[in-house]
């Protein structure tokens, strides 16, 4: 069986942090490695307008935005196909075949878009459908390019249970048809859900708690200093907890055993540092400029190759235009083929027209 990776990200803002260790570091790193057929990854804008049908203006700047991030990240569109997903109607009409797949109350027990919909202050039933069935749409992105891979953050393994309960029954009604995606998490657990700046919620980009890949050395500096700890930490000799504190929470998501010799000497490991913290003794600026040093090691490069990209947008909406039109070829042969499984290929199945052609004129 082949293996394809497929993956998106909303345009609702410039990518961060938790994206990167959540997802994109991965992406990168399957495409580098290979050994798998193919790689999809996609601007999901018609997603994004579920939540935001009110501010277009948002979505339609910041596709431009995302694909940036992508290429500076290192995001190949030799090796990978980059696309907006508006621009494949075939989504669209899936999506509409899959709904009648899933039922009222099996979206309402979705604890990701549960917890969403109170993010969003969506109160009572005043949820836009489009939001409520956004999993569906999701289903149709992966099977459209019967995807068998998808490495994305832990807010997603709803969505892929979701999308294989709709492979599975259009299967058993329809017949072999869709392929079953996996999910691929991050190995880490600091990865799986990235913990905003505030320590609170994910860090996500409509919470407003993001560290920017394209953020630059200042603005991280000023996010680094002011981020959340260990409230009980108030004085250097106290005891630290390393539970809930988001400072360690990032160094698990970002240190490298070469960083201490690089930038802390003094520690041998990150195990050390932790002692050393959690017994009391340490400060929490001296772990803090720690971490900002790891972070802008690691984001120097993505900002420099983003101030490259930016000087040639039309070339990168040039790309997406392609990548577009390859992801269209692609979903259009899946499309055929889910037609012929629901028998709505009318035109194409001279079969039938004989069928019913004989059937009258055994009537008459
Ligand atoms: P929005 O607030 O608009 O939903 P977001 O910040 O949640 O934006 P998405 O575009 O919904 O970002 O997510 C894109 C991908 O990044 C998904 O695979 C998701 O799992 C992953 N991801 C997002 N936030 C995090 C995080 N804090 N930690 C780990 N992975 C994340
Ligand atoms: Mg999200």
């Amino acid at each position: 069986m082949s293996k394809i990776i497929l993956t998106g990200d909303r345009p609702t803002g410039r990518l961060h942090i938790g994206h990167y260790v959540g997802s994109l570091r991965r992406r990168v790193q399957l495409q580098n490695e290979g050994g798998y057929d193919k790689m999809f990854v996609f601007i999901a804008d018609a997603q994004a307008l579920t939540d935001n049908a009110d501010n277009p203006d948002k979505v339609r700047e910041n596709v431009i935005e995302v694909a940036l991030d992508y290429l500076s990240v290192g995001l190949d569109p030799a090796k990978t196909c980059i696309f907006i997903q508006s621009q494949i109607p075939e989504l669209c009409e899936l999506s509409f075949y899959y709904m009648n797949m899933v039922t009222v109350s099996r979206l309402q027990r979705n604890p990701t878009v549960k917890t969403e919909i109170q993010q969003r202050g969506f109160g009572g039933e005043s949820i836009p459908v489009g939001f409520f069935t956004y999993p569906i749409s999701q289903a149709a992105d992966i099977t459209a390019f019967d995807a068998t891979t998808v490495p994305v953050g832990e807010d997603q393994k709803p969505m892929l249970e979701q999308t294989c309960e709709i492979v599975r029954r259009f299967n058993h009604i329809y017949g072999e048809t869709l392929v079953e995606p996996a999910i691929l998490l991050p190995d880490n657990a600091a990865c799986m859900r990235l913990p905003g700046t505030d320590g609170k919620a994910k860090m996500s980009k409509s919470l407003g708690n993001c560290i920017y890949l394209s953020d630059d050395s200042a603005t991280l500096k000023k996010k680094v200093m002011s981020m959340y700890t260990d409230p009980e930490h108030i004085h250097v000799e106290d005891p630290g907890h390393l539970e809930g504190n988001a400072v360690f929470t990032y160094l698990d998501a970002f240190c490298r055993p070469e960083h201490f010799a690089e930038f802390w000497p003094e520690y041998e490991s990150l195990d050390a540092l932790k002692a050393h913290y959690t017994r009391g003794g340490l400060g929490d600026m001296k772990v803090k400029k720690f971490l900002l040093k790891i972070l802008d090691a690691e984001l120097a490069p993505i900002r420099a190759r983003r101030k490259q990209y930016e000087q040639d947008i039309p070339a990168v909406y040039e790309m997406l235009r392609r990548g577009s039109e390859e992801a269209r070829a692609k979903a259009a042969e899946t499309l055929a083929r889910v037609r012929r499984a629901m028998r709505i290929d009318y035109f194409d199945d001279q079969e039938l027209i004989d069928a019913q052609a004989k059937k009258y004129k055994q009537q008459a």
